[in-house]
């Protein structure tokens, strides 16, 4: 497993474990029982929604999406195309919008955007990771799980290249991996 590896561990499954537990508790207290629309990003909240969500009690809906943003290669720009799976309502609903970290904050600004265009009652953001040394607009996340500094990780839903999605660990990427298939 450890050779495996695509870079250091940055946290580790337990420590992820923990602190979603911590999330989702806090979560689960600030919605006290009101209906709540969880609208995941697919595919890199997809581990971090299935162990949060199961922390957040009844009432709660799960909405998927894919959301892609027209940018450079590098870096993601304002300009993000919503596909939906299944009616994604969320009229009159709380929301929390979930994604796997917030970069630049591109996505989750656009994505919030069209939730609230779509007559959501309120729209709040969740984030595994927030690295907010990148940020390039004015996102507000309302809630994150550790914050990282500029470093591109794999693992827990992250990828590279759609691979390392499913290791256990939040990794860095070793250069000599970057280019190299898994
Ligand atoms: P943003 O619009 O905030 O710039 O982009 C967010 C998306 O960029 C994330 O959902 C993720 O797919 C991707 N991303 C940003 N930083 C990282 C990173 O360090 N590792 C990985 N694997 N994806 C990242
Ligand atoms: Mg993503």
């Amino acid at each position: 497993m450890n050779d495996s590896r695509p870079g250091r561990v940055l946290f580790s499954a337990e420590a992820i474990h923990r602190r979603v537990s911590e999330l989702g508790e806090q979560i689960r207290g600030d919605y006290a029982g009101r209906p709540l629309t969880i609208v995941a990003i697919l595919k890199g909240s997809v581990i971090f929604l299935a162990d949060l969500a199961r922390h957040l009690g009844h009432g709660v809906t799960i909405e998927l999406i894919e959301a892609s943003s027209y940018g450079d290669g590098t870096t993601s720009s304002g300009q993000v195309a919503i596909r939906r799976y299944g009616k994604l309502d969320v009229q009159g609903r709380d929301a929390i919008l979930l994604d796997d970290i917030a970069d630049t904050g591109n996505t989750l600004t656009a994505v919030r955007r069209s939730l609230e265009g779509m007559g959501a009652r309120s729209v709040r953001t969740c984030v595994l990771l927030d690295k907010p040394c990148r940020r390039q607009v004015d996102l507000v996340v309302d809630y994150f799980g550790f914050e990282v500094g500029d470093d591109f990780v794999v693992g827990y839903g992250l990828d590279y290249d759609d691979y390392y999605r499913n290791l256990p660990d939040i990794c860095t990427l070793r250069p000599e991996v970057v280019g190299v298939r898994a």
